[in-house]
C-alpha cells in the first residue's frame, strides 16, 4: 500500500488498475472536478463512471485518497500510469483557496520525498514535476480546460511551498522545559510536517500528533537528568541547542 497518512482514505474505488504504475513517477498532474467534493467521491465510487484520481484536493479541509500510488487512477488516459493525479474542487477558472494550495504543497513534498518527483514545473507530457491535465493534448483526453489558466498560474506557488515544506526540522522551544514521563509537552519550530519521532535524548516519545508544521505535541517517556529534544521527519534530524533542552523533574 502506498497511502498518503496525511490524506483521509476514500478508497477502494472501481475504477483503476491494481499495479502497473510506472516508478520513477514523472510527476503529479493538477485536475479541477467541475463541481464538488462529495460529489466526485460519488461519481468516483461509480462503475459506470469509468474515471478516478488517486487524490482530491476539497475547498477546505485535509486532502481525500481514492487510489493507492501503487496503482493507476483512471484520470488522463496517456498519461495514466506515469502520473499522479490531483483533483481540485471546484471549476475552470476557479483559483485554488490558500488551504487547496498548501494540501498540494503537502502532497507534492511528500511524492518528492518517497518517490523523487520533481518540485518543478512540467509544461509537457516529456517533462517532470507539476504539471497540468490540458498539457497532455489530445493523448491525454482532450480536456483543454482542466484545470483552467488560475490554477496553472498557481503551480509556482505550489512548487515553492513544496520546497519549503522539505527542509531539516528546527526546535525553537520546548513547553514546559521540566517535568516527568508521562507529561505531555508541546515543541514548537518549523518543518514538522513530515515527523516521523521525537526523541528525549536516546529514548522516544510515547506518543506523538503533528499539530501542524510548527508544532508537535508528545508524550515525554522515561529518562533523567536534562536531555535534548529531537525531532525527526522524513527530511531528516533537527540540530541539538540549548532551545530544545528538557530537564527531568523528581
Ligand atoms: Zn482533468
Amino acid at each position: 500500500m502506498a497511502v498518503f497518512q496525511q490524506a483521509n482514505w476514500r478508497g477502494p474505488v472501481p475504477n483503476c488498475n491494481a499495479g502497473g504504475m510506472v516508478r520513477p513517477f514523472q510527476g503529479l498532474v493538477l485536475h479541477i472536478e467541475v463541481g464538488t467534493e462529495s460529489g466526485t467521491d460519488s461519481w468516483f465510487h461509480d462503475p459506470s463512471s469509468q474515471v478516478s484520481a488517486h487524490f482530491g484536493n476539497p475547498k477546505s479541509g485535509g486532502l481525500d485518497q481514492w487510489v493507492d500510488t501503487n496503482d493507476v487512477a483512471w484520470a488522463q488516459v496517456a498519461g495514466n500510469s506515469s502520473w499522479i493525479s490531483l483533483e481540485n474542487e471546484g471549476n475552470p477558472g476557479d483559483s485554488l483557496t490558500a488551504s487547496q494550495l498548501s494540501n498540494a504543497a503537502t502532497l507534492l513534498a511528500w511524492l518528492n520525498l518517497t518517490e523523487k518527483i520533481s518540485m518543478q514545473l512540467a509544461e509537457t507530457p516529456s517533462d517532470t514535476g507539476l504539471g497540468y491535465h490540458a498539457m497532455g493534448g489530445a493523448a491525454w483526453g482532450g480536456h483543454t480546460s482542466c484545470p483552467g489558466q488560475p490554477i496553472i498560474d498557481q503551480r509556482a506557488a505550489i512548487v515553492a511551498a513544496a520546497q519549503n515544506l522539505v527542509s531539516d526540522p528546527i526546535v525553537s522551544a520546548v513547553s514546559p522545559a521540566t517535568g516527568a514521563a508521562g507529561d505531555a509537552v508541546t515543541i514548537t519550530g518549523s518543518h514538522f510536517t513530515f515527523a516521523t519521532s521525537v526523541g528525549f535524548g536516546n529514548t522516544s516519545a510515547t506518543q506523538m500528533s503533528v499539530d501542524n508544521d510548527s508544532q508537535i505535541t508528545a508524550t515525554v517517556p522515561t529518562g533523567s537528568g536534562t536531555v535534548d529534544v529531537v525531532v525527526t521527519t522524513l527530511v531528516g534530524s533537527s540540530a541539538t541547542s540549548a532551545a530544545d533542552q528538557f530537564t527531568y523533574t523528581g
